[in-house]
Order: structure tokens, then C-alpha cells, then sequence
């Protein structure tokens, strides 16, 4: 059967074909290393649960050190175009280029494909080892926004003339007597808008409902930054009552019905509202929610936030669960159904080659390319067995290090043992 794209349902539903062709990007550094071994177990579980009735075709897209070698620019035009046109793709970790005109080549292929969301699951293996006493009580999924905040890059040094104009302009409209060193100040602008903060809340409400997760937690930074983060929290509040009012509880009605009947009958129709499975919507300053996830994890589920806010909670969360080698990520445009799946670590460049490094970082965020394409099975399968894998302490050197009687295993050693698991269900080890 010929292989087709992957398109965009008018339904707003992604048309999955049996033979779909994804574009994939193997990366700089050790991409090539964890590409090829994740390839391979996401190649392996498919042909394992569909039997040849469903199948991917992988085409390349050049991008970073390989397509700056091969094309003399890094990130070809060609490139974006293929992302755009096959909607969904995969890629290792990109070198950022140091000067020259591209800021990061990831950030560029999220404002070309505007893949507003930038989705990071965290939740615990079994056997993985951590830093904190219950890493099981971690299971959340953040849902970054990706396009505004300060990440929007509208910055200026402070030698650069238009910093000075900046701070002419303030004197204006008012502003300037709070910058201290005036001589010596870079400025950076933080737009944070109406449509894209509810963008991203309508997406992460959406999973919650989607998934049966019990919360939604807006974390913001609102009670000094009032209009941009506090902003994002007014109008998460509002859009979640608006457009989700049969299926969420939020605390702002909680402190209503506080204010109109007490805190013993506010209590209760929270408690109404869970039993009936309502999703509670609620807020979290994002200084306490660092503290929170450390000491309270379990009360958390999904999480919605803004881009800087987002970027520290994910690196802390993933570590909270074993680490950058493990933690999966994924941009998304829920209404054109682009996305792109990558690892979250980065080239580590010193072990390039190696064979050495975990491939379950860019192997995880497959697994979600799985499931995001419907292929659940094929999902579940990887999943089982890469538990089992762990499970059974035969690893790469990150964990190995880590673990107590552990087996040491090279990237490629450590992805035919996740295919050798496969079928098996997830089986756990005399006296573990
Ligand atoms: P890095 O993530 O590449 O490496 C930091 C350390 O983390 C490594 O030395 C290694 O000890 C460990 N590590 C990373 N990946 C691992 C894996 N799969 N298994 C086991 N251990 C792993 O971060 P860096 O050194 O700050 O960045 C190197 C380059 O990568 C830079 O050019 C940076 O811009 C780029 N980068 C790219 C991405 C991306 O493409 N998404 C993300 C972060 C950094």
C-alpha cells in the first residue's frame, strides 16, 4: 500500500492514515544515536501490534550541524515547508548556533508552525532513581505556552540605541524613574495576550477532560506582574467558566459561595463538584508551586503556565523523575494539528557517537506520537516494555550509575532489550 500524509480533518480531528510518512530530524550531537535507537523500538512495536496492517514511512529533514555541513544554512527553508505539509514530526536535539541570524532553531520552528503548547507529561518508572523520598507521587502534564512572555524575544541591550529610545519612551508614557541604573539597563518586553493565554488553558482544560484528570492548576506569577500574569490567570478563570462551566469547579466560585454562605458549604460543593467528576480549576503563584511540587506533588495533575514560568517547572519536575534522559516533550497546534516531538535534553556533545547515552527522552516523546496519531496499542506496547526494561535495572549509563546491581547497556543494547520485552506485559523481578 503507498504510504500518504498525515492531514487535518475538517472536523478538527487528525486524519491518520495505516501507512503514514513522518518527517523525522535525527539531530546533532548524540541525536543520531538516540534517533536510531528510538527508531527502531517505535518501528518494532508497530510492526509487533499492527502485523504490516499499519506502518511509517520516515523521511529526513535536515536541520542543525548536518544541514549547515551538507546546505550551508541551518535550518533550510525546505524544511519548515515538510514540517507544515506532513503536519506531524519527530526530532533529536539541535545545536543552537552561536551568532549568525537564528536565535535557536527550535524556537524557530515553533513560531513558523505557531505550536502554541509545548507539552511535557512527568511521571515516575519504577526502578528509576531520584532525588526525591516518592517520585510515584509525580503525574502531571505541563502545558507550557510557547509563543508569547518574555521567550518572545523582543529584547535590547543596554549599549544598543534603541534601549535608550525605549527608556525615552517611558519617561513619556511613564515608567522610567523605576529603572535604577538607567545608563546601564537592558530591556526586555513581556506580551502576554488574552488570545494566547486562553489558547493554552483551553488545551490543557481539554486534556483534563479528555484524559479524566481531576485538576487544572494555573500557574502564574500575577500577584506582582498583575496584567501579564496576573492576566493569564483572570482570563484562564473566566474562559474555564465560559466554556467549561458543566465540567470544572473553579476556586473563584469556591470564594463566592465562601463569601455568600461560609467556608463549610463553599467546602462542600468543591467536594460535590469532585464526586460528580468535575475538574477543579485552580491557581498557583509559581514560587510556591516550586515548593509545592516538592512537598505536595499528588495534589497536582495538569498544569497550565506561561513560557518562563513553564521552562523552570518542567526541568525541575523532570528531575524530580529521573532526569533531562527521560523526560519526553511535544509542540502542538491543537486547531492545525501540527506538531513536533522531541527529545528535551540537548546534543551533549561530548559523548556524540558514544552509543552510551538514554534514548527514552526522544523514545517517550514517540510514544506520545503514537498516541497524539491513535495508535494507542503500539503506545502501550513501548511503554510495557521499557518498564519492564528498567524494571529489570538493565540500563544505559545515567541510571546505571545511579542504580544498585545494575547492568550496564549501550544506547543501541538498551533499545533491542526494550524490543526483546515487547508482549511480555510489564514484568517485575524476584523481590523487587
Ligand atoms: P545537554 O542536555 O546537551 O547536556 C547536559 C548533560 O546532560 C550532558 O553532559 C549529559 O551528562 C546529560 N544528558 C543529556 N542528554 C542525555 C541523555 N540522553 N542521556 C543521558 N544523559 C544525558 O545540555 P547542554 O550541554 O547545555 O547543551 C548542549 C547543546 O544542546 C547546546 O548547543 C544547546 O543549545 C543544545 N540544546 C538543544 C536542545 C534541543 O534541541 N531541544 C535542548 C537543550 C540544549
Amino acid at each position: 500500500m503507498k504510504s500518504q500524509k498525515i492531514t487535518m480533518g475538517s472536523n478538527g480531528r487528525l486524519d491518520v492514515p495505516d501507512y503514514p510518512i513522518i518527517p523525522f530530524i535525527e539531530g546533532d550531537g548524540i541525536g543520531p544515536d538516540v534517533w536510531s535507537a528510538s527508531k527502531a523500538v517505535l518501528d518494532a512495536a508497530v510492526e509487533k501490534c499492527y502485523g504490516g496492517k499499519r506502518k511509517i514511512e520516515w523521511i529526513e529533514m535536515l536541520a542543525g550541524e548536518k544541514a549547515f555541513n551538507k546546505t550551508g544554512e541551518w535550518l533550510p527553508k525546505e524544511t519548515l515547508a515538510t514540517a507544515t505539509e506532513y503536519i506531524v514530526s519527530i526530532k533529536g536535539p539541535l545545536t543552537t548556533p552561536v551568532g549568525g541570524g537564528i536565535r535557536s532553531l527550535n524556537v524557530a520552528l515553533r513560531q513558523t508552525l505557531d505550536l502554541y503548547v509545548c507539552l511535557r507529561p512527568v511521571h515516575w518508572f519504577h526502578g528509576v532513581p531520584s532525588p526525591v523520598k516518592h517520585p510515584e507521587d509525580v503525574d502531571m502534564v505541563i502545558f507550557r505556552e510557547n509563543t508569547e512572555d518574555i521567550y518572545a524575544g523582543i529584547e535590547f541591550n543596554y549599549d544598543d540605541p534603541k534601549a535608550k529610545k525605549l527608556f525615552e519612551f517611558l519617561k513619556e508614557i511613564g515608567g522610567a524613574d523605576k529603572v535604577r541604573f538607567p545608563e546601564t539597563s537592558s530591556f526586555g518586553i513581556k506580551p502576554v495576550s488574552k488570545e494566547g493565554s486562553q489558547r493554552l488553558i483551553r488545551a490543557a482544560i481539554k486534556y483534563a477532560i479528555e484524559h479524566r484528570r481531576p485538576s487544572v492548576t494555573l500557574v502564574h506569577k500575577g500577584n506582582i506582574m498583575k496584567f501579564t500574569e496576573g492576566g493569564f490567570k483572570n482570563w484562564g478563570y473566566e474562559l474555564a467558566q465560559a466554556e467549561f462551566g458543566d465540567s470544572v469547579y473553579t476556586w473563584e466560585q469556591w470564594e463566592q459561595t465562601k463569601k455568600q454562605e461560609g467556608e463549610e458549604a463553599a467546602n462542600a460543593a468543591m467536594k460535590k463538584a469532585q464526586l460528580s467528576g468535575k475538574i477543579i480549576v485552580k491557581d498557583v503563584i509559581a514560587d510556591n508551586f516550586l515548593q509545592q511540587i516538592l512537598l505536595a506533588p499528588k495534589d497536582y495533575s495538569v498544569v497550565a503556565t506561561l513560557n518562563l514560568n513553564g521552562d523552570y517547572i518542567s526541568d525541575a519536575l523532570a528531575a524530580a523523575v529521573g532526569g533531562i534522559g527521560i523526560a519526553p516533550g511535544a509542540n502542538i497546534n491543537y486547531l492545525t494539528g501540527h506538531a513536533v516531538f522531541e527529545a528535551t535534553h540537548g546534543t551533549a556533545p561530548r559523548f556524540a557517537n558514544t552509543d552510551t547515552m538514554n534514548p527514552s527522552s526522544l523514545l517517550l516523546s514517540g510514544v506520545m506520537m503514537l498516541e497524539y496519531m491513535g495508535w494507542n496499542e503500539a503506545a502501550n506496547c513501548i511503554l510495557d516494555a521499557l518498564k519492564t526494561t528498567i524494571m529489570r535495572k538493565r540500563v544505559t549509563i545515567d541510571f546505571y550509575n545511579l542504580m544498585h546491581d545494575a547492568t550496564l547497556l549501550k544506547t543501541s543494547e538498551f533499545a533491542q532489550e526494550i524490543i526483546k520485552n515487547m508482549g511480555t506485559g510489564v514484568i517485575l523481578e524476584k523481590g523487587e
